[in-house]
């Protein structure tokens, strides 16, 4: 099965002789499509709230595009909360979802007037330590314990760092109440890259529950339950995008029957996906610089895992295909390798492709995020630029690639400079 790509091979070559492979490019115009099906799916909550989680493409470029389509940003560190800050984004725009949290960012959040979202239990006593006093909203993160299932990259619930047990819930709120707290948020992240609909919903499901139950024992009410990231994408050509309206209408079904039947008032239903919001709609693109052909055939691009790691991190397949050679059969199997002294170093493996050469343009999909945001400099490899595909079909840099000059900067050595 073919998979689309929003640029002709010609154009690609182009695109190619002004900005160096290998390179990133984003859809702009997909990436509005898609953040404004997600709104629909939830327009019946009125105040729902998605925070794009910044650390999937922390581009301000992007981020700004995804503020003018109403989402706030999702950060868990100094950086992200920057970042968000400079496009724009201030006050309940920003959830800070932190663990394992410096005093400092913390005490950054508290400036800008994030909501923040609290890991522990004995965050609230540091939180309070840290900034001389409680804000007026706070939100824990639950950790359901051995109640989910789990999935195959988030693991089990009971083995991951994240959260509050369910009985640490109960007497947090209690002592955030009693320290004078006056709005509550519950928050939970169990899925990522999920692709089945009902899993989310149940994970909203269970959140009403629950809101419901602490609302009863300790007396408050919640102004919003967070439900976090985790929407899967289809890297398979043979798998389906979640069908986003599905969860949304299940999820409305669960709201009524599960939380406002059971008299808690109206609340806002927040989301925090980074990966659904820009993945599909960003391209990694990278020349083959040679092929080889020893116990298996090989093509090497300049494109490495420092580009995109996910293959290497986690087996994690991503579709390729050669613009120039749509209409060419994929009779041959390669290994796509980049050029780190790792082995593990490969885009592919045992791949169909059609006949590569040297100077073929590759694209390889779904790099829109943890892309370039996982890029790292190991063997001296040098991050690649951002690219920015607009509506109207001309592109902007939205990142320039980095220079040996970048490379030596944190270096004082006489000849790296
Ligand atoms: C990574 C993360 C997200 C986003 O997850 P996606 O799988 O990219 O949707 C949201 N919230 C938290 C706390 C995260 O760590």
């Amino acid at each position: 099965m073919g998979r689309t790509i929003p640029f002709t091979a010609e154009r690609l070559e182009e695109l190619a002789q002004r900005w160096p492979t290998p390179f990133h490019i984003y859809d702009e115009a997909a990436i509005r499509a898609h953040a404004r099906e997600l709104k629909a799916a939830f327009a019946w909550n009125r105040g729902f709230h998605e925070y794009f989680a910044v650390k999937a493409t922390p581009n301000p470029h992007l981020m700004a595009i995804l503020r003018e389509e109403g989402f706030g940003s999702d950060c868990s560190s100094m950086a992200e909360l920057v970042l968000a800050n400079a496009v724009g984004n201030r006050g309940e725009d920003i959830m800070f979802t932190s663990n394992d949290t410096p005093a400092a960012e913390f005490v950054k959040a508290r400036e800008l007037g994030a909501i923040i979202n609290l890991d522990d239990i004995t965050h609230i006593d540091f939180l309070e330590k840290a900034c001389g006093g409680l804000p007026e909203l706070l939100c824990c993160r639950w950790n359901p314990g051995p109640l989910k299932g789990g999935n195959a990259i988030i693991g089990k619930p009971e083995e991951a760092k994240y959260g509050f047990t369910t009985a640490q819930l109960f007497e947090g709120y209690a002592a955030m109440k009693a320290k004078g707290v006056k709005r509550f948020g519950l928050h939970t992240m169990v899925a990522s890259n999920e692709l089945d609909p009902q899993y989310i919903i149940d994970t909203a499901t269970l959140l009403f529950d629950l809101a419901v139950e602490i609302s009863r024992k300790v007396g408050i009410t919640f102004d919003f339950v967070n439900i976090g990231g985790g929407i899967g994408i289809p890297y398979r050509p043979d798998q389906k995008a979640m069908d986003i309206a599905r969860v949304g209408k299940g999820i409305e079904e669960a709201y009524a029957t599960h939380l406002r039947a059971q008299g808690h008032p109206d609340l806002k239903l927040y989301m925090e996906c980074g990966r659904c919001i820009t993945g599909p709609y960003g391209y990694l693109v990278s020349r083959v610089l040679h092929v080889k052909d020893t116990y298996r055939k090989y093509a090497g691009l300049d494109a490495c895992m420092a580009n995109l790691m996910r293959p290497a991190l986690y087996g994690a397949y991503h579709h390729i295909t050669v613009p120039a050679k749509m209409d060419v059969p994929a009779t041959e199997t390669y290994d796509v390798t980049g050029s780190l002294c790792e082995n593990n170093d490969k885009f592919a493996i045992g791949r169909q492709l059609p006949p590569l050469e040297p100077g073929d343009l590759l694209v390889i999909h779904d790099a829109g995020a943890h892309g370039h945001a996982m890029g790292f400099q190991y063997n001296g490899k040098l991050r690649s630029a951002e690219l920015l595909l607009r509506p109207d079909g001309t592109v902007k840099e939205i990142r320039r690639a980095e220079t040996l000059k970048d490379y030596f900067a944190t270096l004082d050595f006489p000849g790296l400079d």
